[in-house]
């Protein structure tokens, strides 16, 4: 059949609608749905034949076509994935997971009404944040809490709230920019504080900050360079001279952590600061992530002294950046593993930065073995050592030792399987790396891995497994 003949023998789509209409399996979807469908399922089958490609034009094989189309809307859009890249606190793929505690507390509280903003004690209106101000107060040893949206937020309300139309100095070695365009000093003209830089890139000293002080100087703005480091010829000021220079002014210091974390972490060398130990060096404000390092839901936290909180709680900005009860009902769940349970094993982004040598490896091992049924296809794998990475703007440049598997495929490049995989129904997000794809195992459980041998299995077209 030539090619124009066969364009003409396309079924309309009314036709295609009432043969799908007689289908039980979607019968019962909107018409108007059923029509989508069918015109993506003609189009495509346009598409081919005019570049030349043989295609069944039949009503069976298009309404077969617009049924797997219809099978692909019905999925959500945000749906999970496997994380095998290595990278715990991986931006674009939603950051921390949550605990299963965090997990409970949000089905628990979104599934009917919750106290979000009412006292049973009183049957008096309540205030949000204090679901949480109490554990994160005695986390962290602050006099008070605040929390918003994010950390993005947090610094743009703090700055605006304590600095607008002032003065505020940074040293030129913290004009960060993390991912996403959060950018300190466009943050800062958005709040309507002024940028004054000090000191240089790699030296900023005590003497920098105060011959840049003056009377319109609003707040000393510290800024943790989450994603980069400054080494060799460096200098900071000392935390306690700098927070004794602001009080002479009696401006505040705001620290923006970033990442900050609740318990003391190190890795590789490396440290990340804990909140509690900047409240305890006397910073009056402290800023940082609810799903970085903490491992909780997408929050920005912010702690410090009454005075600036207080300023805070009235600044019409908080309105604009008021955290949902979803997430203020995940952090809980997330606090109370920190403070009732073992967050190094509950909080699953702690537990998958603690995971040790020997656990990686028997984990590598396990995966090598479930993937072996797959040789007489052309598939091989092989346990490999690899380099993990905390990500989330943590523990830039410290190389997590860890292992996984490298996989090669007969006959497919590293390139298409590496989308074959994260075309998938549950997408595999791995490495290319040369010739190979790589699985680090570092986020995986061990579901995940028995999920990437049915995966790979059926790829492989060795069945459903
Ligand atoms: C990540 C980060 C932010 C932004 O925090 P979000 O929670 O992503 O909004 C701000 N400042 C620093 C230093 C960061 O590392």
């Amino acid at each position: 059949m030539n090619k124009n003949h066969q364009l003409r023998n396309i079924p309309r789509i009314d036709r295609l609608v009432t043969l799908l209409e007689q289908d039980h399996t979607v019968a019962g979807l909107p018409r108007t749905l059923l029509a989508d469908a069918a015109r993506e399922a003609v189009s495509r089958v346009r598409a081919a034949l005019k570049s030349g490609e043989a295609v069944d034009v039949s009503p069976d094989a298009l309404a077969a076509a617009s049924k797997q189309k219809l099978r692909q809307m019905s999925l959500p859009s945000l749906r999970r994935v496997i994380n095998a890249t290595g990278v715990v606190l991986h931006t674009n793929l939603g950051r921390a997971p949550l605990s299963k505690r965090a997990q409970a507390e949000v089905a628990q509280v979104t599934a009917g009404y919750s106290t979000l903003e009412y006292q049973t004690a009183t049957g008096e209106r309540g205030d949000r944040h204090d679901h949480v101000a109490r554990r994160i107060n005695s986390l962290t040893g602050a006099e008070d809490v605040l929390v918003v949206n994010n950390n993005a937020a947090a610094v743009l309300l703090v700055l605006s709230g304590l600095a607008q139309d002032k003065e505020v100095l940074v040293s030129r070695g913290q004009l960060v920019e993390v991912g996403g365009s959060f950018r300190i000093p466009d943050v800062m003209k958005q709040s309507g504080a002024k940028l004054i830089e000090v000191g240089a890139t790699n030296k900023t000293r005590l003497s920098d900050y105060r011959e840049a002080l003056g009377p319109n100087t609003g707040a000393i703005l510290k800024v943790h360079t989450s994603n980069y480091r400054i080494i060799g010829f460096t200098e900071q000021p000392d935390d306690r001279e700098l927070v004794a220079l602001a009080k002479e002014h009696n401006i505040p210091v705001i620290d923006d952590l970033g990442s900050g974390t609740l318990l003391p972490l190190s890795f590789g060398g490396w440290n990340e600061p804990a909140v509690s130990e900047r409240i305890a060096a006397g910073m009056d404000v402290v800023t940082f992530s609810g799903d970085k390092l903490l491992g909780g839901a997408q929050a920005g936290i912010i702690v410090g002294k009454k005075q600036y909180i207080n300023t805070l709680k009235r600044h019409p900005l908080l309105r604009a950046v008021r955290i949902d009860k979803l997430t203020l009902a995940a952090l809980e769940g997330t606090l109370l593993d920190y403070q009732t349970g073992n967050p190094l094993t509950d909080v699953p982004a702690l537990h998958f930065l603690h995971k040790s040598a020997e656990i990686l490896g028997q984990q590598a091992e396990q995966l090598h073995a479930l993937l072996k049924v797959l040789r007489p296809l052309g598939w091989y794998t092989k346990v490999v050592a690899l380099m993990s990475q905390a990500g989330g703007g943590a523990f830039p440049g410290a190389d997590l030792p860890s292992w996984g598997v490298r996989l090669t495929v007969e006959g497919k490049s590293p390139q298409l399987i590496d989308e074959q995989l994260r075309k998938g129904e549950i997408p595999v997000i791995c490495r290319v790396q040369g010739d190979a794809v790589l699985f680090d195992v570092r986020c995986l459980s061990v579901e995940d891995m028995e999920c990437i041998r049915r995966i790979c299995l059926v790829l492989a077209g060795g069945g459903a497994g």
